[in-house]
């Protein structure tokens, strides 16, 4: 026998799952079943893809049993197994990297938002909710050997030879307090209806009973019982007509690990040249790892009924990450491979199909449910917007589906309902982009837009820099960002030529001043209140996208220098046409600058210098 420590974030999470989840702790069966459900699976693959396996012919069997005398509870698969390596490796660490980086967030995190936990498998290790000890005792299929792996959960784990006929694994919990009110056949019954009945291998439940005679005494022998207590039936082959709203909750619960109801569901069956199942839902909120580069992938991939991979970026695009759900396909072979999956007609096919479905969906919800679709936006327009520049062929779609905050609406805007708004003879959709909501509601660049009624849409999402620009335009309109020179060109009527003249001395000793720390000093069309804004040249990167180039490493080239556009009819640049200090020039030139800086955000390239400028200015 040897004994090992758990990795230390095993007991992390162990901890973690006794405190946020024991109120909830009857989920340790399904997260059993589903083990079980997915060595089965396995198994079943490699017995029909690998010629290694080929003679392992084998019935699925998933069989749960109780013993109240003893209080201990078995759940018994014939499914691939493990060998002394894999009970080291799967029930000693943490394999799955994206539940290393969750735990290692929440321990930096002091929140602690373990309600999050709730989003993943917990695994296995929820057994310790309702177990003292746990033993698992296992063969793999293929190998000889079978081994017992034992713990109190309390830090360490003994694995030791043993014996068992035939693959598979048996787990046995040794139920504390907690758990004993589990060891009833109507209890353990009622969960495996609840969280596993759509689970496709036949789920039975075995135990004795008292035995009782025809004048109901008990006859003091045992009766054993065995039933079969799941429907098996893989929910997304079932018609739609017999199913409830309800069936598709509790599938969706079981294939996302969520407590939550989703937001929306879509059950296809395509028939003809390519034929397939899908069913895909919506969640109603974000997944945690949304926006990690290791996030897991929520549709499994399943041809003809037998499980074939749930960790395959390709099924859908990455746009698309935050659905969960299932392809079944009748046409893929079951040995297909990742690198089959990528160039495969077939699911090329699918993707696509998929793919429209779900935003053909999306554009329906739009469409009937403003106040939903609402819900939908404010947790998933971001990835949506990614679509605008990595799905060429959709985009049209996505223009329609992705929303904005507007200046001239409350809450999420779409782009139709922008165009419906607009002004007689307004000829672009105008936005603005910078890095908070709140602080774009407030730039001067709004200023003119405001004051002629023009809507903006406010842009403050990273990718907007790069999507908008490259989506270009909605229908025939233009879509132009306000912080770039040359946006304002439509109000340059109200171009005072005369206050051009009288003010061109006074830009030129500004521009003089300032020297390369600009590309241009202009009289500005655009502001009304406010001295001075920062614009960039028509096709330089703007303020907020060079910052993030920079912030990911790549400064090379970036470093591009804005315009400054000022107020003509502001008294601190009126008054520098008759102004002959040309120290307070220089004052004035670089406040003008240096603020218009610190109102985009950003930052400025020296706080003291700024502060001494304008300390002399106001000592004045
Ligand atoms: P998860 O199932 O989410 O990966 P678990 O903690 O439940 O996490 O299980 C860890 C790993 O242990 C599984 O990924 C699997 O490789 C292995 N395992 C657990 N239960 C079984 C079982 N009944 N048969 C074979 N392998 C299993």
């Amino acid at each position: 026998m040897s004994t090992h420590q758990f990795q230390a974030e095993v007991n992390q999470l162990l901890q973690l799952i006794i405190h946020s989840l024991y109120s909830h702790r009857e989920i340790f069966l399904r997260e059993l079943v589903s083990n079980a459900s997915d060595a089965i699976d396995k198994l079943r693959y490699l017995s029909a893809s690998d010629e290694a396996y080929k003679s392992v012919a084998f019935d699925p069997l998933i069989r749960i049993s109780f013993d109240a005398a003893s209080g201990t509870l078995t759940l018994e698969d014939n499914g691939i197994g493990m060998n002394e390596a894999d009970l080291v490796e799967n029930l000693g660490t943490i394999a799955r990297s994206g539940t290393r980086r969750f735990l290692s967030a929440m321990a930096e995190d002091k929140r602690r938002d373990s309600s999050l936990i709730g989003q993943f498998g917990v695994g296995f290790y929820a057994s310790y909710m309702v177990a003292d000890t746990v033993s698992v005792l296992t063969r793999k299929a293929g190998e000889e050997a079978a081994w017992l792996w034992t713990s109190d959960g309390k830090g360490s784990y003994a694995v030791e030879p043993a014996a068992r006929d035939g693959h598979g694994t048996t787990v046995t919990l040794s139920m504390n307090d907690d758990g004993r009110e589990y060891l009833s056949s109507w209890r353990l019954e009622e969960l495996v209806r609840k969280y596993s009945n759509h689970v496709a291998f036949a789920i039975r439940l075995s135990w004795e009973e008292d035995e009782y005679d025809d004048k109901g005494k008990k006859t003091g022998r045992k009766k054993a019982k065995d039933e079969q207590v799941n429907s098996a039936q893989a929910l997304w082959r079932r018609n739609k007509s017999e199913l409830k709203d309800e069936d598709y909750v509790e599938f969706y619960k079981n294939v996302s690990d969520s407590e939550e109801a989703p937001l929306l569901w879509m059950h296809t069956r395509a028939e003809g040249t390519i034929e397939y199942t899908s069913l895909f839902f919506v969640p109603s909120k974000a997944p945690f790892d949304l926006y990690r580069a290791d996030y897991k992938p929520g549709v499994k991939l399943y041809v003809r009924r037998v499980f074939i991979t749930d960790d395959e970026k390709e099924l859908l695009p990455p746009y698309l990450r935050f659905v969960r759900g299932v392809i079944d396909s009748e046409d893929l072979p079951l040995n297909v491979s990742r690198e089959i999956l990528q160039q495969n007609r077939v699911m090329n096919n699918i993707r696509s199909a998929s793919v429209k479905k779900v935003l053909s969906e999306l554009k329906d919800l739009a469409d009937r449910d403003r106040e939903k679709y609402g819900a939908f936006a404010e947790q998933f327009n971001r990835p949506l917007k990614e679509g605008l520049y990595s799905d060429f062929g959709n985009r049209e779609t996505l223009m329609e589906l992705v929303r904005f905050k507007s200046t001239g609406a409350d809450g999420w805007t779409s782009l139709a309902e922008y165009k419906s708004r607009m002004k007689d003879g307004q000829k672009a959709i105008y936005y603005v982009t910078g890095d908070a909501e709140e602080r774009l509601r407030k730039s001067p660049l709004l200023e003119m837009y405001r004051k002629q009624g023009v809507e903006v849409l406010l842009c403050f999402d990273e990718i907007d820099e790069l999507v908008i620009p490259m989506a270009g335009k909605y229908g025939d309109l233009e879509l132009k960002a306000v912080n770039r020179s040359g946006a304002d060109k439509e109000f340059e009527g109200q171009k005072d030529e005369r206050k051009e003249k009288d003010l061109a001395p006074a830009l030129a000793r500004i521009k003089a001043a300032l020297g390369d720390q600009v590309k241009d000093v202009k009289l500005s069309s655009r502001l009304s209140e406010s001295p001075s804004c920062i614009v960039v040249d028509e096709h330089d990167p703007s303020m907020q996208l060079q910052q993030f180039m920079k912030s990911i490493g790549q400064s090379e080239g970036i470093d591009v220098k804005p315009i400054l556009e000022v107020n003509g009819d502001h008294p601190m640049v009126s008054a520098l046409a008759s102004e002959a200090d040309e120290s307070r020039v220089a004052d004035v030139a670089f406040v003008l600058l240096d603020q218009a800086l610190i109102v985009e955000g950003a930052p400025l390239k020296d706080p003291a210098d700024f502060v001494a400028r304008m300390n002399r200015l106001i000592a004045r």
